[in-house]
């Protein structure tokens, strides 16, 4: 038998910087996001493995503080306004690989290694597909298709009784 000792490192300090030139958030080394006027940044998420998009979500200061911070990805919920820890609930927590920002850091890529959770296999969509982006539009007709042809999970075994995040 093994015991393990709790990690009780504090969190380092994230500094972002103020943007002072475009030399600076373009080719230096300080990280100087820009959140819009809500105070939030776009994410896009992939699959570190496959590249797959997975998703595109929103930061706040706090969220990608977070994500920093813990290696686990944390979002801004515009329609729940809260800060979303992904997979707090449902267990598929999306563990960071690679953070990446782009050239004006108004905009952030994390590169993710899916958890299964308890489920049969990793996914990242509440509705229960693998990635967000399970639809196609097709060219010319603007027909919806599907990418993928099965769910993954079942969100009503994962989710229970949760308000559907999604808002009409
Ligand atoms: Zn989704």
């Amino acid at each position: 038998m093994t015991t393990s000792t709790p990690d009780t490192h504090p969190p380092e300090v994230i500094h972002f910087a103020a943007r002072t030139s475009i030399e600076q958030v373009e080719e230096g080394h300080d990280l100087a996001p820009k959140f819009d006027q809500d105070g939030l940044i776009a994410c896009v998420t992939t699959d570190a493995t496959s590249g797959e998009v997975l998703m595109l979500g929103y930061m706040n200061r706090d969220a990608l503080e977070k994500t920093i911070q813990t290696g686990e990805a944390h979002y801004w919920s515009r329609s729940r306004q809260v800060l979303w820890h992904k997979g707090a609930t449902s267990g598929l927590v999306q563990r960071v690989v690679e953070i990446r920002i782009d050239d004006d850091q108004d905009a952030v890529w994390l590169r993710v290694s899916l958890s299964a959770g308890t489920y049969a296999a990793p996914a990242s969509c509440h509705v229960g597909y693998r990635s967000c982006f399970y639809r196609t539009i097709e060219l010319q007709t603007g027909k919806i298709g599907y990418a993928e042809n099965a769910k993954t999970f079942d969100p009503k075994q994962v989710y229970g009784d949760a308000p559907n995040p999604t808002i009409l």
